[in-house]
Order: structure tokens, then sequence, then C-alpha cells
């Protein structure tokens, strides 16, 4: 053997062994640019595990990424889930349940292990289960549950819980009067469950005959104009003589304090809601909305990217309870709702650090911030 071949031989095994080290690199995600997360962080991580196993590939899909909520749930879900080594493929359906269907089987086609959904209608997207099962896909009901299907997981808040926490707070507010329910999309079980758990604590008080509900409505979509529309009619109606309202979440409830300013009533009339949105936070620290619900969507995004990965991996995902869907006990992890109101403010939503205390007083003189 030549000096020269020899030596071309070295060069070329050292060429090999350089390339065989550098493949077992993190790949890039084409959607890692909807995140926010941090991705020298992620790529480390995502070499560490992903070097053990083949990559996983989890489909997310949203009924919307529009409403203040879901990206942040996009981006806790993307940065975990790339942590523990797996790729997120998201979708959004813009408030369409045709969509959604249609993108759930493209997500399936391009070879996800798992479908996350969080569904515009938990009914008329139950057959895509029967669907990603026959292709080998497991499905986690992501936030809102999915009826009448055999899903194989569900990540959620006791939404029952958020509804009630609503009502107490408003009733202790205002233990008399006449109160006006405006709840949220007709087509999301979690609506559903919230009117629940406010008519649980609402109903003895109207029995007693201290409170009176003067109207109750539904706001398609969740939409901020559709219960601006709502709140405006019921005050219509009533003659303004509304003195408390029962709301379901933040993007309605600011619709509905619109059309009580437009009154001179905001502030006067006790309104709930939920999410802990920013502009609702403002709202609250000006007086204008009584509370909200907070629900630290890190802790449910986090825990559901955990949950499909278990799910992908055919591992225990640490179900803490079980919730029908009409057809099964869906194994379920449920967490734990927190009201809050200005006096909790920064000890709750500030101190997670899901908003700033900049941001939230924005619109209130410095000398009535509070000491962090
Ligand atoms: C969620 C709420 C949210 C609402 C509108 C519900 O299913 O649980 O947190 O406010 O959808 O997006």
């Amino acid at each position: 053997m030549s000096k020269n071949f020899k030596k071309s031989m070295l060069s070329l095994i050292l060429i090999l062994a350089m390339l065989f080290t550098f493949s077992g690199c993190a790949t890039t995600n084409p959607n890692q640019s909807n995140s926010n997360a941090n991705s020298k962080t992620q790529s480390n991580s995502t070499t560490n595990t992903a070097s053990n196993s083949e990559k996983i590939k989890i489909g997310l899909s949203f009924d919307t990424l529009n409403l203040e909520r879901w990206p942040h749930d996009r981006d806790f879900f993307v940065q975990r889930a790339q942590a523990l080594g797996a790729e997120v493929l998201v979708q959004s359906a813009n408030s369409d349940s045709q969509t959604q269907y249609s993108q759930c089987q493209n997500l399936i086609a391009q070879g996800v292990k798992v479908l996350v959904i969080i569904p515009h209608d938990g009914s008329a997207i139950a057959p895509i289960i029967e669907e990603a099962h026959k292709a080998g896909v497991k499905v986690l009901a992501y936030d809102r549950l999915i009826m009448n299907s055999d899903v194989d997981a569900y990540v959620s808040f006791d939404n029952e819980k958020v509804g009630e926490l609503q009502a107490q707070y408003i009733t202790k507010l205002v233990p008399k009067g006449n109160y006006f329910l405006l709840e949220g999309s007709p087509t999301d079980n979690n609506a559903k469950l919230f009117e629940q758990g406010q008519k649980k604590v609402l109903q003895p008080l109207v029995d007693k005959g201290d409170i009176k509900i003067v109207g109750e409505q539904w706001a398609q979509d969740w939409l901020t104009q559709n219960a601006y529309n709502i709140m405006q009619n019921a005050l219509t109606a009533n003659n303004n003589k509304i003195d408390a309202v029962v709301d379901a979440n933040d993007s309605t409830a600011l619709g509905a304090v619109r059309a009580l300013q437009e009154q001179n009533l905001a502030g006067k009339v006790a309104i709930s809601g939920q999410d802990a949105d920013l502009a609702n936070c403002q709202l609250i620290v000006e007086g204008k909305q009584s509370m909200t619900v907070y629900k630290p969507v890190r802790e449910e995004a986090t825990k559901a990217a955990e949950v499909a990965v278990a799910l992908a991996k055919g591992v225990d995902i640490g179900a803490n309870g079980k919730v029908n869907n009409g057809k099964i006990d869906v194994p379920s992890v449920l967490l734990t709702p927190i009201a809050v109101d200005k006096n909790n403010m920064v000890d709750t939503i500030i101190k997670d650090g899901f908003h700033s205390l900049e941001d939230v007083y924005k619109n209130v003189p410095k000398d009535q911030w509070p000491k962090q």
C-alpha cells in the first residue's frame, strides 16, 4: 500500500467520523418561527433526548389563535415538547369545524404519532378519533373535551370549578339583585361546564328569592363583538336594571364592559371573566371588571406536551381523574383554577410573570401602583 493511498484512506475515515457525529444534532422545526421559545435551551435538550430515540412528531390543532390566550398555549406546548425531543406541527382552524377536521386529517397524513386537539366543536370533531386510531395515532383533547368518542386523554382545568369561582365571587359582591348570564360559545363543552358550575352557586339564591336571573345568552365563538351586542340588548331590555353579570370569560367580558361603559355603568355593575387577558387585568385594577379566573396556561400546556409524549411512547400519562364524554370515562389530568381580583393580582398573575406590573397598571397613576 502506497504512503499516499494510506493518507487518503485516513482522511476519508476522518471525514466519515465527523459526518457521523454531526448527524445526531437537532433538525430544524418548520413551526419554530411560531414559538417565542428560547431556541438555545431547546436545541440542547432536544439533542440529548433525540439522540436516544427516534424524533416524535406531534400535531397540534387549534380552534383559533385569534383570542389572546391561545398563542400562549402554543408557545409553552412547543417549548416543552421540543425539550422532550419531539417536533410539533401547528395548525389553526380560524373557528371553523370543517377546516379543523381537514387540518387534522392532513396532520395524520404527515405521520404524526399523537394529535392534540383544541376543538372548535367538541362533537363535530369526534369522528376524527376513529380515523386517527386506524392510522395508529393517539388523540389528546386539550382544554376542551371531545365528545362521544374513544379519545385517549384529556388535559384541562376543573371547568365546573371555574364557573363556581365566578358565581361565588359575584354573589359575595352582589348578594341580591338582577343577574344577567353571559355564557361562552355553544359549541364548546367547556362553556356548558362553566354554566353548570355557575348555576350550582346561583340556583339556591334564586330559589331563596335573593337574586333574579333576568336573562342568559351564549356568545358564538367567544367573540367580543357578539358579547357587546348581547350586553347592549340586555341593558335595553331591562332598562339598565342589571346589578351583576356572570360572564364566562375575558374576551366576552371585554365586550360587555364596553356596553356597560356606554351607559356609564362600568364599575357599578359587578362582572366576572376568565383567562387573565391583559386588557381585562387592566380593567380589574381600574375597577371596571370585578374578577377573572386565572388558569396558568404554562402549567396546562407543559403538562399536555408531557402527556402527548407519554402517549407516543405508550407509557402512563399520570392521570389524576376521569371525565365522561358521553361514551367513555376519559383519563384526565385536571388542574386547579384561581380566582383573581385587584387584591391578589400581584401575588398571582404578576408574580408568575404572566403579565408585568407595568403592563397591568398602565392606565393607573404611578403613585397608586402596589409595591411588589
Ligand atoms: C377555554 C377558555 C377560553 C375560551 C375561549 C374555553 O374553552 O377554556 O379559557 O376563554 O375557550 O377561547
